[in-house]
């Protein structure tokens, strides 16, 4: 297995993958299966990154993600099956609650739910519900709105109903972890197409590590070398051309020899692994510092003796909340992922407004919001996780509609991962969908 890898003495590589996040693991999966030599260097001792998970007072409890994309059109998926690498998933796709100020609304397994959420939240208007749903689907067929407006500036134009424009925002923000207040409308309707086409997704049925665990099997088995606890210093560049990366492994520095370096560290650390903003063309800082847009997620995980709903076996999206905005119980999913007798549950918070956050008032706010919900719950919660996803280490790099490319100016160097998500994606997902881009861009270079 991964950890008995180790380097020869002058061990060069077609490509190094810095970090085992979604996006390094996907695009090393892409990239072993063309045939190229790859490592994944990884600091931790534990891959995967934010969609891994750890094991506390006997739970299976995630480092971030819980609904992984998992269906054929996913370039997870697809990245899984290029090595061969099994996904034990639960599929919980449509397995959705809404709760607003006047109750709690399920989404029709069918699907087609978008329009009973706009009549539930005008609270059975159908003239109202129908005039706005025409709207939204002008905006994903013929004209999509542009990013020159909010998405609350766009429901803005055609409902004053604040309860709409709370169901809208508690989408946003469990989503993609900032509000219709600072979404782009675009961005919006462009992420809303690409989900309402058949996406399939679910909890991983032994914690996200296990899937790690696959991808890693299928890596090894396609040749790739994954050095966990080796962490990367320095991107070595001469030239403007990536020449390897300087690491320290095994208690050891050493330089390791590459072409190619895939950066799943964050456009921001990528830069200063690579020598600073002076080594990078100028327009590159310029988009970097001007658009700084990581999005923060607040993370709270406990167990109980009972689950707070018996019935929930998906998701629990809150639309009636400042910071609490989504509820799950992965032990109602997979019941042995919790000690016996135990319940798991795990609750996202959103900050207010993601320029401006406070960080330790705003999760206490998550907390409190908690136990209006659900009175009670405080009390007898043995909480495993009270965690703030920030600054370097986000619940998403960058926000949607603002991201890096993958490209950069120095040759030979990419970033994968959350930062540089295509369009339309975000999350798991989308740190995948940039391993395909950078991949294929690669790929297509390496062969001329
Ligand atoms: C609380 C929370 C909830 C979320 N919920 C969901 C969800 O339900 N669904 C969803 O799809 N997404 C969700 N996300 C987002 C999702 O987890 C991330 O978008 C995704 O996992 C990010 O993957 P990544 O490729 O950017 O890599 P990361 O997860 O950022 O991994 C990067 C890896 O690089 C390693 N590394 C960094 N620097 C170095 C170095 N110098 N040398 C060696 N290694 C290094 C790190 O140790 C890490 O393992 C959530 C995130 C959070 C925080």
């Amino acid at each position: 297995m991964a950890e008995d890898q180790s380097l020869r003495e002058d061990e060069h590589f077609d490509v190094v993958v810095i970090g085992s996040g979604m996006g390094g693991m996907c695009s090393a999966a892409w990239l072993a299966s063309a045939g190229l030599t790859v490592a994944v260097l990884e600091r931790s001792r534990h891959l995967g990154g934010r969609a891994s998970h750890r094991v506390r007072r006997d739970a299976v409890v995630t480092t971030g993600a819980i609904m992984i994309p998992m269906g054929p059109g996913s370039a997870i998926r697809q990245a899984f099956d290029a090595v061969g690498a099994e996904m034990n998933m639960i599929d919980t796709t449509g397995r959705m609650r809404y709760r607003l100020a006047h109750g709690d609304y399920d989404l029709p397994p069918g699907g087609g739910g978008l329009y009973g959420l706009i009549e539930f939240a005008l609270e059975g208007d159908v003239d109202e519900a129908q005039a706005l749903f025409a709207r939204v689907r002008e905006a994903m067929g013929w004209w999509t709105p542009l990013d020159s407006i909010t998405m609350r500036e766009w429901l803005d134009q055609y409902t004053d109903n604040e309860n709409v424009k709370s169901l809208f925002n508690g989408y946003t923000a469990a989503l993609m972890g900032v509000g219709i207040h600072e979404m782009g409308a675009g961005t919006f309707f462009q992420f809303l197409k690409g989900s309402s086409k058949g996406s399939q997704f679910g909890l991983a049925a032994e914690g996200n590590g296990d899937l790690m665990a696959s991808l890693a099997g299928g890596l090894e088995s396609h040749g790739a070398t994954i050095l966990r606890r080796t962490q990367v210093n320095e991107i070595v560049v001469e030239n403007n051309r990536v020449v390897g990366v300087r690491v320290v492994t095994d208690g050891q520095e050493r330089v390791i020899s590459t072409d190619y370096v895939l950066s799943n560290t964050g456009p921001d650390r990528t830069v200063e692994l690579a020598g600073g903003d002076d080594a990078f063309e100028s327009s590159y800082i310029a988009r970097l510092r001007t658009q700084d847009h990581a999005a923060t997620i607040f993370h709270v995980s406990f167990l109980m003796d009972r689950p707070l709903i018996d019935d929930l076996d998906g998701s629990l999206v809150l639309g009636n909340n400042t910071n609490l905005i989504y509820l799950e119980i992965p032990s109602n999913i997979s019941p042995h992922i919790a000690p016996p007798g135990r319940h798991l549950h795990t609750a996202y918070g959103a900050p207010v407004d993601s320029a401006n956050v406070d960080y330790q008032g705003e999760l206490d706010n998550t907390l409190a919001e908690l136990e209006q919900n659900f009175p009670g719950v405080l009390e007898e919660a043995e909480f495993v996780v009270k965690a703030m996803h920030r600054g370097r280490s986000p619940g998403m790099h960058r926000w949607v509609g603002r991201t890096m490319p993958v490209t950069t100016p120095i040759r030979g160097l990419y970033n994968v991962g959350d930062g540089c998500t295509a369009p339309g994606t975000i999350g798991t997902e989308g740190a995948a969908s940039s391993a395909k881009l950078a991949t294929s861009h690669l790929l297509e270079r390496h062969r001329r």
